[in-house]
C-alpha cells in the first residue's frame, strides 16, 4: 500500500498542488482524470521526487518519507519503488531499444550487463518489441517508443508504475496498441497510478477515479461512482466536456475487487 497525505507544491507565487491525500493499495489502479494545468503531471512527479514538494508524506512498505526533507537515501530509495511512464517517452535517442531497457538496471542497479540484457529482453518480448532490440528510438513508431517506455519503467520491477498520460502525444491509431499493453499490466496485478484522457480505458480497468482540479482533489470514487453518479457539479462540467456520452453504460470491469 501506498498511503500520500498532504501534498502540497508551489512553483514560484503559484500553488499547484493545495493537499493531495490517496491511499493506493496493493494492485489497484487508481486513474486520474482532471483539465489541463490541474497539476496531474507535478502530482506523479512528487511521487517519486522528481519534484520535491514543499509539504507532505510518502508512506509505502512501512516506512515514512517526509517530502520537504528527503534524505538522498529516502530518495533513491523511493525511485527503486516506483517507475515513469512519460507521456513524451523520454528515451535516449542514442541508444538502442535494449540499451534504453537495460539503463535503469545496470546504472542505478549496477546489476551486471548479461543479467540486465535478459530482464530487458524478456520485458521487450512482454510489450511485443522482440523484433527491435537494436533498434534506435527514431525507427520506432510513437506507439513503439511509448511500448519501449513501458517496458523499461517494468524492467526494474517497481512495486508502483506511474503513467503520465502515456497515449496522448500518439496518433489516434496508436493508442490502441498501447492500451492493449496497459491491459495486460492490469490483468498482471501491478499497482497503478495512471493520469489519462481515455474514459473508457479508465472505466474499464479502476479501482479507483480521482477527478483533480486546481491542485484538489475534486471528486473521488469508483468508475460507477464518477462516471455514473458524479455528485460534484465541477467534475460533470468536465465529463460532459471530455465526453459527450458519459452517461452511456459502464462496459466491462476487468477487475475483481482488491481485498
Ligand atoms: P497537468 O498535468 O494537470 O496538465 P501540470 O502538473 O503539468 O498539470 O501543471 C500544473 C501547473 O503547474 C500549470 O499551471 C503549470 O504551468 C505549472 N507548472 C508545472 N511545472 C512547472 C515548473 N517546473 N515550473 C513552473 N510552473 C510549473
Ligand atoms: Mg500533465
Amino acid at each position: 500500500m501506498i498511503e500520500i497525505k498532504n501534498i502540497h507544491k508551489r512553483f514560484g507565487m503559484h500553488q499547484v498542488l493545495k493537499g493531495i491525500n490517496l491511499t493506493v493499495h496493493k494492485g489497484e489502479v487508481v486513474t486520474i482524470i482532471g483539465p489541463s494545468g490541474s497539476g496531474k503531471t507535478t502530482f506523479l512527479r512528487c511521487l517519486n521526487l522528481l519534484e520535491r514538494p514543499d509539504e507532505g508524506i510518502i508512506s509505502l512498505h512501512d516506512k515514512v518519507i517526509n517530502c520537504s526533507f528527503p534524505t538522498k537515501k529516502d530518495t533513491r530509495w523511493l525511485r527503486k519503488q516506483t517507475a515513469m511512464v512519460f507521456q513524451q517517452y523520454h528515451l535516449f535517442t542514442h541508444k538502442t531499444v535494449i540499451e534504453n531497457v537495460m539503463e535503469g538496471l545496470t546504472v542505478a542497479r549496477k546489476m551486471r550487463k548479461q543479467d540486465a540484457y535478459a530482464i530487458a529482453e524478456n520485458e521487450l518480448i512482454k510489450v511485443g518489441l522482440q523484433d527491435k532490440l537494436n533498434a534506435y528510438p527514431s525507427q520506432l513508431s510513437g506507439g513503439q517508443k511509448q511500448r519501449v517506455g513501458i517496458a523499461r519503467a517494468l524492467a526494474i520491477n517497481p512495486d508502483v508504475l506511474l503513467f503520465d498520460e502515456p497515449t496522448a502525444a500518439l496518433d489516434p491509431e496508436l493508442v490502441g496498441e498501447v492500451l492493449e499493453v496497459m491491459l495486460d499490466i492490469v490483468r498482471t496485478g501491478a499497482t497503478m497510478i495512471i493520469v489519462t484522457h481515455e474514459m473508457e480505458f479508465a472505466k474499464r480497468v479502476s479501482d479507483q477515479v480521482v477527478f483533480m482540479d486546481e491542485g484538489v482533489i475534486v471528486e473521488q470514487g469508483t468508475p460507477d461512482e464518477v462516471f455514473h453518479h458524479t455528485k460534484i457539479e465541477r467534475t460533470k462540467r468536465f465529463l460532459r466536456r471530455v465526453s459527450p456520452e458519459y452517461l452511456y453504460e459502464i462496459k466491462e470491469h476487468i477487475k475483481e475487487p482488491v481485498i
